[in-house]
């Protein structure tokens, strides 16, 4: 449903947090957030509103490498509870993702990861996306996950903004879209990306919307889109002159 990204200097679980707040209007079951911390990566989620995310939060306080994602969920397949909600992890808590939209071929791709030793945690079809990156990780020496994000994306069929980030990897979001919306805000040495502009215009009102199939690749100081296949992609850029 909802769906934040941020890479910067600034304290990331807050401005994660508070970006999903400024999707709250749209409706939602469940929400969580995925940081890096200490070099390691740590999700939180719950199901309920972001209050409950936020009471979790300050049970368990940690620092942010500068580096989150963020996830309001509203659940298509999977009941609305704490495993189902976002983000979801691959078995080695490498890489984490979130998922807007319905990944169509989520049952034969699970199927075909389940006979290769893939352990599932949660009913939801988003799960798949994240051990599929993480095989794609292996396959290519753990080099890319730009790349690999480009090739998982070639595999699903349906609708869907993906986001990722891995511990092998502690300054890159990548974020993917088909059928689902997706926005880059750009700000000074910081970037930001979410389901709509309303989760970053208090940072920044310089704003990319990405194209169909395209893929972007989120740093401190550079945004960078391509096509499923890794060609430069062409994006609208534009300035959100309206007061949120
Ligand atoms: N299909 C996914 C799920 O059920 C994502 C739903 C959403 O867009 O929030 O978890």
């Amino acid at each position: 449903c909802g769906i934040v990204g941020y890479v910067g200097p600034q304290p990331a679980l807050e401005v994660v947090v508070d970006g999903l707040a400024r999707l709250e209007y749209r409706g939602y079951d469940s929400a969580g957030i995925a940081v890096l911390s200490g070099g390691r990566l740590e999700t939180e989620k719950r199901a309920g509103k972001l209050a409950n995310l936020r009471a979790a939060l300050e049970q368990a306080p940690r620092s942010a490498d500068g580096i989150g994602i963020g996830h309001t969920r509203w659940a298509t397949h999977g009941a609305p509870n704490d495993v189902n909600a976002h983000p979801h992890t691959d078995g080695d808590n490498r890489v984490a993702v979130i998922h807007n939209g319905i990944i169509e071929n989520f049952a034969p791709l699970r199927l075909e990861l389940e006979e290769r030793g893939c352990k599932f945690t949660s009913e939801t079809d988003t799960e798949v996306a994240a051990h599929l990156l993480s095989q794609e990780l292996k396959a290519q020496g753990d080099a890319d996950l730009t790349a690999a994000m480009r090739a998982v994306c070639r595999r699903l069929e349906g609708a869907f903004t993906l986001v990722a980030m891995s511990v092998d990897d502690p300054e890159l979001v990548v974020a993917a879209r088909r059928n689902s919306p997706l926005v880059v805000g750009r700000g000074q040495g910081e970037n930001f990306l979410a389901s709509d502009v309303a989760a970053f215009i208090a940072h920044t009102r310089d704003a990319i919307e990405l194209g169909q199939d395209q893929v972007v690749e989120l740093r401190r100081d550079s945004v960078t889109v391509t096509d499923y296949d890794g060609n430069p992609a062409d994006v609208r850029e534009f300035h959100v002159d309206w007061d949120a």
